[in-house]
């Protein structure tokens, strides 16, 4: 017998014939004799539709406003966890609901993108000894007697977390697509299902930009060494089928070595060019710690010094939603940075290629800077990691650039 955590994701449960296809899903993992818990998303929709009510109340300035926030969002999953109960209950089947605060799933105190600080399972193991499905609201903890959530996609989290506490011996995570992919395969038709992605490669997809998994599931999947796989609430596997969809891994296990794994892309990119700063020590230092101050996420930063040497122009980019935060903090150390001019830019997207291979063959950036050559695109900013490189480019080519570099890389062939 094992313990086994089922996450079903917003369109896997977007209305009752899907809930109580999930409920067939989970009647499955009993008949084969196993224990399961199972974290829900809201219903598709749902969330951005709670997201819009709040936005048109509030600007979302202080932690109050935030702690509401909460208590709005956090309401889609509790509706779906015991939607999915009833399910169960309907097919003979004891099963109860857990939101967040009742499991505890204790988390900090950082509203609207909480982490998780610590989980007591005892009311779920509970409920599982005594043969129940334990149903779990995704999404939503809770800290000093308030609710809390886990940023966006953040239920993958629950889950995985939950899997963590409970010892679980695999977490499932069932979406709207067969697994992972080399790119999102709404945007490349070619893309493939990789049957297995080592956890370092799924993180840099992740915090890159792939939805499929929330970067923190990730991050958390990989310290406590939990056995994730993604696959599709849609198909209909044979139950003989071991791993039919995306099986994270160590490094190890994989034996193939590709120079590239996978591509991401992110919208959700701003750009700031400040020219003319003196180029003087302490001019970096007084740039970033207002925007660090400021709580802003600085990304990717050049620097070019101009040709007499007395001046250097610096350009970073921030995600979309902190550009006002990052102006405002830029504003008010200008007296010390003397800038000429501010310039920015939401319309920028960044396209990512990732893969371990990266360590070991040369010429990747190359043969990616030269397919994007070929297709007329320009490159704003480029960075690089161990097994990653990012450029920036113009927001209306990201989908050309994605395939252009899918087709570059041979990444449609097995
Ligand atoms: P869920 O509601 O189940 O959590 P999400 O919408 O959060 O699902 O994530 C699944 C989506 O992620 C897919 O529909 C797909 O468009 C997108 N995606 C982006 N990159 C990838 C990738 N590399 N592999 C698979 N899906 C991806
Ligand atoms: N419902 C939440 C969201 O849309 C959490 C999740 O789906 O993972 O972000
Ligand atoms: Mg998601």
């Amino acid at each position: 017998m094992a313990l086994i955590v089922q996450k079903f994701g917003g369109t896997s449960v977007a209305d009752i014939e899907r809930i109580r296809n999930v409920a067939s899903k989970v009647k499955k993992e009993l008949d084969l004799g196993n224990k399961v818990a199972v974290v829900v998303s809201a219903m598709a929709g749902v969330t951005n539709q709670l997201v819009g009510y709040v936005q048109e109340l509030s600007p979302l300035v202080s932690m109050e406003a935030w702690s509401e926030y909460d208590q709005v969002v956090s309401s889609g999953e509790q509706v779906t966890s015991g939607l999915l109960a009833l399910a169960l209950q309907e097919m003979g089947i004891a099963a109860r609901s857990f939101c967040g605060w009742q499991i505890p799933l204790v988390t900090d105190a950082a509203h609207g993108k909480a982490r998780i600080a610590h989980i007591t399972p005892d009311a779920v193991h509970e409920a599982l000894d005594k043969g129940m499905v334990a149903v779990v609201a995704g999404f939503q903890g809770m800290h000093h007697g308030r609710i809390t959530t886990l940023g966006r996609g953040g239920s993958d989290t629950s889950a995985v977390a939950l899997a963590a506490a409970l010892k679980a011996d695999r977490c499932d995570i069932y979406t709207d697509v067969e697994g992972v992919y080399t790119t999102d395969p709404r945007i490349v038709a070619g893309a493939r299902k990789l049957d297995k992605i080592t956890y370092e490669e799924m993180l840099e997809l992740a915090s890159l930009g792939a939805k499929v998994l929330q970067t923190r599931s990730v991050e958390m999947a990989m310290n406590h060494g939990v056995v994730v796989q993604v696959l599709s609430s849609f198909a209909d596997y044979k139950t003989d089928a071991k791993w039919p969809g995306t099986l994270l891994v160590n490094e190890e296990d994989i034996v193939e070595q590709k120079r590239i794994t996978g591509i991401a892309y992110s919208r959700d990119e701003a750009r700031i060019t400040l020219t003319e700063i003196a180029n003087i020590p302490g001019m970096s230092a007084a740039l970033f710690g207002p925007l660090a101050d400021a709580n802003v996420n600085v990304d990717m930063i050049v620097q070019n010094v101009t040709e007499d040497g007395k001046a250097t122009d610096i350009t970073f980019t921030v995600p979309k939603g902190d550009l006002d935060r990052a102006q405002a903090a830029v504003e008010k150390a200008r007296t010390k940075l003397k800038f000429k001019s501010m310039h920015t830019d939401r319309n920028v997207a960044k396209v990512s290629i990732v893969g371990v291979g990266m360590r070991s063959h040369a010429g990747i950036a190359q043969t990616m800077f030269k397919a994007l050559a070929d297709k007329n695109i320009n490159i704003l900013v480029i960075s690089t990691s161990e097994i990653k490189t990012s450029v920036l480019i113009a927001e209306e080519y990201t989908e050309l650039a994605v395939r252009a570099l899918h087709a570059a890389f041979e990444l449609d062939k097995a």
